[in-house]
């Protein structure tokens, strides 16, 4: 489980994020919703250790990682991280790729075997990312962030690269990925129906505060606020 508590992040005198209390359960799958500019990245990269916090605290499970004095590095919050652009090694095959996070753990080769089969990829161990098409490259991305079993997974806009025509076989995919292996994650999005199709739990954003956390159905018939009946109206 993620607990953000009362986090501000200010960048040059403009405040980004504005006490913002944010919690997303255990096995949970979560959507930060907002507008280009409303802070859902900055939250993203702030929980996974890529930028400083002002104020507040960020705790993962039992764990304090972050607050305005100290912080976890990154590479220590056993937090999985799938980027826009997917950022694939080049120059390592699907399988190096896949098993970079692994270091020389004992069963690496069975692991990796493990997720190719899981991400459906079996057979393309030896493929460069630059043979993948687009969705297969998002699936590589998913298995390397889920190699090390991360206690959260953290999501970029994970299907604004893929062709419209391609985007739903992808959420549909990674949903059930993410399902199988009861990861709790996190994905970023400005899409309505992507956020109320996919998550269990939608958390509207809007010039740094978080307007309402619920799930699709709650914000649907409840909403707290003008705003996000807007906003949740906007995905019909
Ligand atoms: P988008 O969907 O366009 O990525 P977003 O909701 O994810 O938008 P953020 O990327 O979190 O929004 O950015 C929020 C605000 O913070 C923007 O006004 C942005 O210009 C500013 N900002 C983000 N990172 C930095 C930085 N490193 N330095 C200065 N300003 C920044």
């Amino acid at each position: 489980a993620i607990n953000c508590r009362g986090v501000s992040k200010t960048f040059n005198a403009t405040t980004v994020l504005d006490q913002v209390d944010f919690q997303l359960p255990q096995g949970s799958l979560g959507a930060l919703l907002g507008p280009s500019g409303c802070g859902k990245t900055t939250l993203l990269r702030l929980i996974a250790g890529f930028e400083t916090l002002d104020q507040g605290q960020i705790w993962l499970g039992e764990r304090e990682i972050a607050n305005s004095k100290s912080q976890v590095p990154p590479e220590q919050r056993q937090i999985g991280m799938v980027f826009q652009e997917y950022a694939l090694f080049p120059h390592l095959t699907v399988g190096q790729n896949i098993g970079y996070g692994l270091g020389r753990q004992a069963n690496k080769q069975q692991r990796i075997d493990e997720l190719l089969e899981l991400v459906g990829l079996e057979g393309l161990a030896q493929r460069m990312p630059h043979e993948l098409s687009g969705g297969q490259q998002q699936r590589v991305a998913l298995a390397r962030a889920l190699a090390p079993k991360p206690q959260l997974l953290l999501l970029d806009e994970p299907f604004s690269n893929l062709d419209a025509g391609l985007r739903d076989q992808v959420r549909t995919a990674t949903k059930q990925i993410l399902r199988q292996v009861g990861a709790t994650a996190l994905f970023v999005t400005h899409d309505q129906e992507e956020a109320l199709s996919l998550a269990d739990q939608v958390t509207v954003m809007l010039g740094g505060k978080v307007l309402q956390s619920a799930s699709p159905h709650e914000l649907y018939l409840r909403p707290t606020s003008q705003a996000v009946a807007q906003f949740v109206g906007e995905a019909n």
